[in-house]
């Protein structure tokens, strides 16, 4: 059927996929979300919608939200899960997107978390606090689980502790013996966890080897890469530690551009593979050319 040009249309599954050496990684979309400019801390507002609107994105921050499956043998691990119900109709299209690569819950044997931010472990149950995921192993910092079990809730000023709180006692029951703590180790073959704290006390990077081939999928080092990549001062609200997360930002982007490091991020625009390049004083963001086959 022909599609008259004016009516409105809808992108094709947000799924790209990439290797590294023996293993393929997939990038899986879960949306995107706009935001306020006052998220972002360390740039006045008019400053950020200048920012965005000088490189044609729209003037208020939009943030891509996203996944990777990490495909090794017959393995297959999922790095963070998407939203889930938890964050509103744009976001949330992790498993509409793994249904469409032919991945069923069932096939996953891991979940290596970021963090517990809802936009990342959003996606591990389902409405009625069943675990979505019926056989994978979870993975968790030990310094991010202790931020959210080892005492008091945490709180912050703008609801997104309360948010994650309101599911963690589900979370961790739902996936109850299958809920593993890492320190900064191999947490599976090609699989390495790298502290990256400051987002969250526990915020992990995943490093993906084999053979010779690496990749960084960074985790929450920006949210608006536009803006921070450019100006790795900015910071956001959500942010536990402003100024950790900055020096984490600043010492992975330095780290990235020395290294000539492949990076993805869950909040890198879509597909989200990409790497860093020096820019004067700062940084540059180059995606990387879609390529049909590799
Ligand atoms: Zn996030």
């Amino acid at each position: 059927m022909q599609m008259p040009v004016n009516q409105q249309i809808r992108q094709v599954p947000g799924l790209y996929r990439k290797r590294v050496g023996d293993i393929v990684i997939t990038a899986v979309n879960d949306g995107i979300v706009p935001l306020p400019p006052e998220v972002m801390v360390g740039m006045a507002p008019d400053g950020v919608r200048k920012t965005l609107t000088g490189r044609f994105r729209p003037a208020e921050p939009h943030v891509t939200v996203g996944a990777y499956l990490v495909e090794h043998g017959e393995r297959r691990i999922l790095i963070d899960t998407g939203s889930g119900s938890l964050m509103g109709p744009t976001l949330g299209k992790v498993m509409q997107n793994l249904a469409a690569l032919g991945v069923s819950p069932d096939q996953i044997d891991s979940v290596a978390l970021t963090h517990m931010h809802a936009d990342h472990a959003g996606g591990m149950l389902d409405g009625s606090g069943a675990a979505i995921f019926p056989k994978a192993d979870v993975f968790l910092a030990v310094e991010e689980d202790r931020h959210w079990y080892g005492g008091e809730p945490p709180t912050d000023a703008v609801g997104v502790s309360e948010q994650v709180n309101s599911y963690s006692g589900k979370l961790r029951a739902a996936y109850a013996g299958r809920w593993h703590l890492i320190a900064e180790e191999e947490i599976l073959p090609g699989l390495r966890r790298m502290a990256l704290p400051g987002h969250t006390p526990g915020h992990s990077g995943y490093m993906v080897s084999s053979g010779d081939d690496q990749l960084l999928i960074w985790g929450d080092i920006t949210h608006v890469p536009v803006v921070q990549i450019a100006h790795p001062e900015v910071g956001m609200v959500f942010d536990v530690d402003v100024e950790q997360a900055r020096a984490t930002r600043k010492r992975i982007l330095d780290m990235a551009a020395t290294d000539g490091l492949a990076i993805g991020g869950m909040h890198l625009e879509f597909p989200g593979f990409g790497h860093v390049i020096r820019n004067g004083a700062n940084y540059e963001y180059v995606p990387d050319l879609w390529l049909p086959e590799m």
